[in-house]
Parts: C-alpha cells; structure tokens; sequence
C-alpha cells in the first residue's frame, strides 16, 4: 500500500506543444493513454500496441511518448525509469485523482498546473464513462435478478449489518474500482417495492423484463469511494436505493442545487442503517463526493 503521508509526486513539464497524437487519437485513447501509464505501470512501447493498436512494433512506443509528453509527463528517474510511469500502481483511479487535486490545491506553483488541470480532467471522464457504460450493463443484470426472483417468491430477508468489501485483482482492472453485486440491488428494489424512493407518487412504465414499475438501483454511497472504507462493503442493501430513471438522471447529471435536495432526503432515510453497515459518513462529506 502507498504511504499516503510520504506521498510525493514527480514535477510535470511544460507541455511539448505537439498535439498531433492527441488530436489523431482522439480523447478516450489519449485518456486510456495516460491512466494506464500511471496507474498500470505501461511504458510507451507495451501503450502504442495495447492502446493505440500499433501492433506491428515500428512506431517505437513514439506516438504514446508524444501524447504522455504532450502533458508534461516525462523525465526519468534515478533509476533511469520513466519518471510517472506506475506512480499510482497500487492505488484506485479514484485515489490517484485525489492526490492530483491535493497537488492543485497545496502547492499551485509546483509543476505545470495547466498541465496537471487537463490529466485531472481525463482521468475523470474516464471514470464517469466507464461508470456509465458499466451501468447499463449492471443495470440489465439487476433486471434479470429481479425477474428470477419474482417467479421464485422467495421470502426477503434483509439484515443490515457490516460486510467485507469483495475486492480482487481482477476488479482492479476497472476504473470505479470494485464490483457491485446485482443481486443485493435486485433485493434493494423489492424492499422498495418498485417504487422510487424519492417519492412513491414518481411516475415511472411497466418494466419489460420483470413486469412491475421500473425502477433501478443507485449506491448512495458511490462504488469509486470503496477505498475510504477497507473494511465496511459500499455494497449492501442500506447503501442502494430504488428510484425511477428521472431522479437517478437527475443525481447524476443535475445541476448541485438540484441534485442536493434529492442525495439530502435519500441520506436522511438511511443515516442509521448505514451506520448500521459500518459506512460512517455525514451528509456534507457525501455532496462533496457527489460535486463536479
Ligand atoms: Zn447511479
Ligand atoms: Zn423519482
């Protein structure tokens, strides 16, 4: 594990100033380009045939090079390594941000801050997208499970109690850090009885799948701030709730204003539970997690 305390980053350069690979690439390869340098420990050479497809070998790692010194990523280390690769290997995506952003606030006149300011940005995209594309996907198996519970009319039995984060290495591997089971989000919805949890009167359409109200499963807590509790599952019935697709928009994508009133009310109504699950948090932490 990273000494979080004696954490000290490298000094990012000016920017090289040649932006043809960034714009050829287009930003989800250049994104990819710079989490995998610093979070998977790649050098250029393994990043322009994993990420940039340059499988034939004859572009010498150069096209990755000039998008990681397009950034100020570069230099090298006493031990002649490159200075940034594998910085945050042990670390979540999540955690690298914060880090990066502790960076901006303590010490602004260290390094390129403009330079610092755009890997923050892509390193954050490539959570929310990923968050997004996953959801779906989790969505359609949260679906399912409710489907197969419904025909089996098995009696729910819902225990709030605290639970050991399923991590593994393969886990890793995603942005948002941890795997989120869909049968407990599957539970969480028949508790709430399809109904959104904001309000029971939301309107919502009958569900093709499961043929009930369609609602879907948010984690209060947010899956990529797994990390802050080693010991307490953000996975559990307490931390998800059911909502109808407007309100789970509208936490996602509204204005702080907005989504504020709603993540207040949802918090409230689980306070104790959380506790309960061993997920200690205070209603202002929580919107700050939620702040763009
Ligand atoms: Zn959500
Ligand atoms: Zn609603």
């Amino acid at each position: 594990m990273t000494d979080l305390l004696n954490f000290s980053l490298p000094l990012l350069k000016d920017s090289s100033g040649r932006d043809r690979e960034v714009k050829q690439f287009g930003l989800k390869k250049v994104e990819e380009v710079i989490y995998q340098h610093l979070f998977f420990d790649k050098d250029h050479r393994e990043l322009d045939k994993e990420v940039l497809g340059k499988i034939d070998g004859s572009t010498k790692g150069r096209m990755s090079a000039n998008i990681l010194y397009y950034y100020g990523i570069k230099g090298k280390n006493a031990n002649n390594k490159a200075m940034f690769r594998g910085i945050f290997k042990d670390i979540s995506l999540q955690e690298g941000i914060e880090h990066l952003e502790k960076l901006i606030v303590q010490e602004s006149s260290r390094g390129d801050i403009e330079n610092l300011k755009k890997i923050i940005t892509h390193l954050k995209n490539g959570i929310d997208r990923e968050e997004f594309e996953n959801d779906s996907l989790y969505l359609d198996e949260v679906d399912e499970d409710l489907n197969q519970s419904l025909n089996e009319e098995t009696d729910l039995l819902i225990v709030d109690e605290v639970k050991t984060p399923a991590y593994s290495d393969k886990i890793r591997e995603r942005k948002c850090g941890y795997g989120r089971n869909p049968k407990i989000a599957a539970e969480a919805i028949l508790e709430a009885k399809f109904k959104c949890e904001v309000d029971e009167a939301h309107d919502t359409f009958i569900s093709k799948k499961y043929k009930k109200p369609y609602v879907e499963a948010h984690h209060i807590v947010p899956m990529k701030y797994q990390y802050k509790y080693p010991n307490a599952s953000l996975d559990v019935h307490a931390n998800i709730v059911a909502l109808c697709p407007n309100c789970h928009r509208l936490i996602h994508h509204a204005i702080d204003l907005e989504s504020e009133a709603i993540l207040e009310l949802l918090f409230n109504g689980r306070a104790s539970k959380l506790t309960n699950c061993g997920i200690d948090i205070d209603l202002e932490t929580l919107l700050l997690m939620y702040k763009g």
